[in-house]
């Protein structure tokens, strides 16, 4: 992975930055916003999004999104694939191995060039499974 140099970003992009790579789960703009504060009291919500789109244009982090639900910012930027817990919003990283036959089923289907695919697993995690 593509560790871009940090000594261009203002105080509030690395704070930014920091947050999203000290996490243990990918973090909502609202999630990023609360631990920033703790970081950084002056810091606001119009800045923490600002920062998460500059981070994302410049390839320091990766967006999630989801049709309905608020995106998940994350410090894997390589591809890889997500299991989403559909009662309780956990979402996970898994790495898949992706037959190259799925890509070109695709491809044909979209007549797409084809790039990448990811996966996103739905169902539930295993606290909500007991
Ligand atoms: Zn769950
Ligand atoms: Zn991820």
């Amino acid at each position: 992975m593509a560790q871009v140099a940090q000594k261009n970003l203002t105080k509030q992009r690395a704070v930014v930055l920091q947050v999203i790579r000290q996490a243990e789960q990918h973090l909502t703009a609202n999630e990023v916003y609360d631990r920033a504060k703790q970081l950084l009291p002056t810091i606001s919500f119009a800045t923490v999004y600002n920062s998460l789109r500059f981070l994302k244009d410049a390839g320091y982090i990766a967006e999630i999104e989801f049709a309905g639900s608020a995106s998940r910012f994350d410090k894997r930027v390589e591809r890889h694939d997500h299991a989403l817990c559909v009662k309780c919003g956990k979402l996970i990283d898994i790495d898949l191995e992706i037959p190259q036959e799925l890509v070109q089923t695709a491809a044909i289907l979209s007549n797409f060039r084809p790039d990448s695919i990811e996966i996103t697993l739905r169902g539930l995690c295993p606290d909500c499974t007991e």
